[in-house]
């Protein structure tokens, strides 16, 4: 036997366990749903406005690839930012406030200060919101960075703060009397599923939309988290072909779905809580964006059931946000 031959032998002794306890990617495709799934609308809540964008090229993005409604927190310029895409683009921009402001607090004054329900900027972020949640403006706040020590491409913007702290709970229980939503970046520690709980605990009518289904938050613990918890709810950006970033850690644990099909246990998790889960890109680039939708269509909707694809698609959006 040659070398070469043994090294192979030796990497099958080692590949071995590990693929047996890999999980397995669905292989049925339902037909109905794939057909179903090539042009139906999606609704993606995972699209960052920001300053240099220009509202009529997302709508281009969103059209070419049969995109309904989509948007999140504004990255930059807070709220003009924000308003200039809701006055541009209407009802198919879902409006979230808070994010560039939250980021500006925690670059001023760290997470102490974005934790405390007292900061000045805080305070004036509550008052701002709540005009806009009256006004029926915002749907509700976020993306909020709450846990993000291993899922961001930049090591300033990195830290990790109790997801119940006084600042997320003065948000929480504001969105809870508006029926609006608070969306949270949050990696799956268990401190920090902990936490939430203890949020979502505290008032069964605030509602949280957990961004990128937990970062990085296997579908065991997803599936315990919603069942324990009715007012919790998933979008799946970042977790799938190529917006699902090779420098956030374990790739394989953080994937969902690629081209190829869904993981067995996500499809499962997702047709057992076919009402929590929607769609999620989060990229500033035109041609990844329709190589994302693509995938979408591709490789998660056409293996659910009808149901379950239209679900996930836009309906739990409309019913969620009021889309019309
Ligand atoms: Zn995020």
């Amino acid at each position: 036997m040659n070398l070469m031959n043994r090294m192979c032998l030796a990497c099958l002794v080692f590949a071995l366990p590990a693929a047996a306890t890999a999980t397995v990617i669905a292989a049925e495709v339902n037909p109905e749903s794939a057909k179903i799934a090539a042009d139906m609308p999606i609704a993606d809540l995972h699209m960052h406005p920001d300053t240099w964008m220009i509202p009529s090229v997302i709508r281009f993005w969103m059209d070419r690839n049969g995109v309904g409604w989509a948007g999140a927190g504004a990255k930059r310029g807070g709220r003009a930012t924000w308003e200039n895409f809701s006055k541009k683009l209407g009802d198919r921009f879902i409006a979230f406030a808070g994010h560039s402001e939250l980021v500006t607090i925690y670059k001023e004054g760290g997470i102490k200060a974005m934790l405390d329900a007292k900061n000045p900027g805080i305070q004036e972020l509550y008052a701002a919101v709540e005009e806009d949640l009256k006004a029926g403006r915002i749907k509700g706040v976020g993306e909020i960075h709450i846990n993000n020590r291993r899922s961001s491409s930049s090591d300033r913007f990195k830290r990790k703060g109790r997801t119940d702290a006084p600042s997320m709970r003065l948000f929480y229980a504001l969105v809870a009397r508006y029926d609006g939503f608070l969306t949270l970046h949050m990696e799956g520690d268990s401190d920090s599923v902990r936490q939430l709980e203890v949020l979502l605990a505290s008032d069964r009518r605030g509602r949280v939309l957990l961004n990128h289904c937990g970062v990085n938050a296997g579908a065991k613990k997803v599936r315990s988290l919603l069942q324990r918890n009715p007012n919790l709810f998933c979008e799946i950006s970042v977790r799938y072909p190529p917006v699902l970033k090779r420098s956030w850690g374990s790739y394989d644990d953080r994937k969902i779905f690629d081209s190829k099909g869904v993981e067995s246990d996500w499809l499962k998790l997702i047709e057992d809580f076919p009402d929590r889960f929607m769609i999620g890109t989060d990229t500033d680039s035109g041609s990844v964006y329709d190589e994302a939708i693509k995938t979408v269509r591709g490789g998660l909707l056409p293996y659910l059931r009808p149901a379950t694809a239209r679900m996930v698609a836009h309906e739990n959006a409309q019913r969620l946000f009021g889309l019309k």
